[in-house]
């Protein structure tokens, strides 16, 4: 006999900093979406749907050409007409976008969007830290009241405490306006100035480009010079120091926990006022769960009229990790039942009974093939099946399956056509009819 040489192929992976999700994580993915969008409708926001892919210019106009994301972390490339293109790193600029392009702005009143879906931004991946990885966001236009920052707030502490989500703090500061910020700035430049060379090589540069970015130093020596810099919340304007007090003096009518971190600033001229940031300690060093702010600028920086808004971007692989954590939140669709059934005359009124169950809601499996009892039991609890369902025979003759509960071993002789509002009732809060 010839023996072919079989060249070895090897398999393809998956691309650096991205991954599978796998159920049963999935089914947590799903939970946390679903909670997310009924707040967020609850709220009056409605889901918007942008492409992942946009032109180029739309970010670095928006996210700005001297920011990390900009200059070191899109997925940018020439199309086959040589048009640039980039894998969206965040979709508040593809919102605004979308907000001008279709002219929403002649609607007049507020728009309030939200959106799910996966980002790409090519940093070095970490524990809660991927280049492709998913957001949840809401975003308000067409409003500069302090009541909308404050009620998007509010929505955020809805939403992570019906997560099951504990040891979330929300952190607030002010990035003042066009008109305080310079001022602020040639303060915090002159500080820095005397300080500068007890700063890190980066900071140094930051202390002439962009002063307030100064902020973002994550090196361990810098962190008392920096605590020892003016604060910007000290410097607004008196409209800005108006809308500040506004928005905490909300947060305290409601009951929302914050502090005010004044080294929550966003180096961009577009930020305006409120800046917010929550963390978790569940999620160590990676601890942002979600950041946001006003950003009353960006609409006309893409050329739109002027437009006010306010957003969140919360980190929904983070979410993940803090309510994975917290444990309080069940998976959607476990398995409600596995039909097991005996003797070939059975298998007629088992995958009778399988499409009623499932057409009222329920998950539901079934073997394709005869087998023993025992075999089927072992099946049902290998899948995780709340109830298993035995017909055979003697169950057929007399008009009553055998429902057996898979945690307590109980066992209940019930009608066929009684059975879907037996297992309702005992499943609960964790059976989700297609009826709605
Ligand atoms: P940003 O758009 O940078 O304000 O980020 C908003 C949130 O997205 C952060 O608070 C994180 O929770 C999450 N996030 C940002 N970058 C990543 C990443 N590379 N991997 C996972 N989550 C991220």
């Amino acid at each position: 006999m010839v023996e072919v040489a079989r060249k070895k192929i090897e398999p393809v992976r998956s691309v650096k900093g991205t991954r599978d999700l796998l159920p049963p994580e999935t089914g947590l993915w799903q939970r946390v979406e679903e909670e997310a969008r009924r707040v967020f409708e609850a709220y009056n926001f409605r889901e918007i749907r942008t492409p992942v892919l946009e032109e180029t210019a739309l970010f670095r106009r928006s996210v700005g050409v001297d920011t990390d994301i900009v200059t070191k972390e899109m997925y940018t490339f020439e199309d086959r007409d040589r048009e640039s293109l980039t894998l969206r790193p965040e979709a508040t600029a593809s919102v605004v976008r979308a907000y001008i392009e279709h002219s929403l702005f002649n609607e007049g009143g507020i728009h309030k969007f939200y959106y799910l879906g996966p980002m790409f931004r090519r940093e070095r991946p970490q524990k809660g830290r991927f280049r492709q990885f998913y957001q949840i966001g809401a975003e308000v236009l067409g409003s500069d009241h302090p009541a909308v920052d404050v009620e998007l707030l509010e929505m955020l502490t809805l939403l992570v405490e019906r997560l099951g989500l504990r040891d979330v703090r929300l952190l607030v500061n002010s990035v003042g306006c066009a008109r305080c910020r310079p001022e602020y700035v040639k303060i915090l430049k002159q500080a820095l100035e005397g300080v500068k060379s007890k700063l890190c090589a980066d900071c140094q540069r930051r202390a002439e480009t962009n002063p307030l970015r100064v902020f973002d130093c994550k090196v361990e020596a810098d962190q008392a010079t920096i605590a020892g810099l003016p604060r910007i919340i000290d410097h607004l304007c008196p409209e800005c120091r108006q809308h500040f007090d506004l928005v905490t003096r909300g947060l305290k009518e409601r009951n929302i926990s914050y502090s005010i971190e004044p080294r929550l600033v966003r180096g961009l001229d577009y930020y305006t006022r409120t800046t917010f940031e929550m963390t978790s300690g569940a999620l160590g060093a990676q601890n942002a769960l979600m950041g946001g702010g006003r950003y009353d600028g960006l609409a006309e920086l893409l050329g739109g009229p002027p437009t006010p808004g306010f957003g969140v971007a919360i980190g929904e692989d983070r979410l993940l990790l803090a309510v994975a954590e917290a444990g309080a939140l069940e998976p959607s669709s476990p398995l409600g039942a596995y039909i097991a059934w005996m003797g070939d005359g059975a298998y007629g009124p088992a995958q009778k009974l399988a499409r009623e169950l499932r057409h009222s809601g329920l998950s539901v499996e079934i073997g394709y093939d005869a087998r023993k009892l025992k075999k089927s039991l072992g099946a049902a609890s290998k899948l995780g099946a709340r109830f298993a369902i035995i017909l055979g025979e003697g169950e057929l003759a007399s008009g009553r399956y055998q429902v057996k509960d898979m945690t307590s071993g109980q066992q209940e002789e019930v009608e066929p056509a009684r059975i879907a509002a037996h297992l309702k009732q005992r499943i609960g809060t964790g059976f989700r009819s297609l009826a709605g």
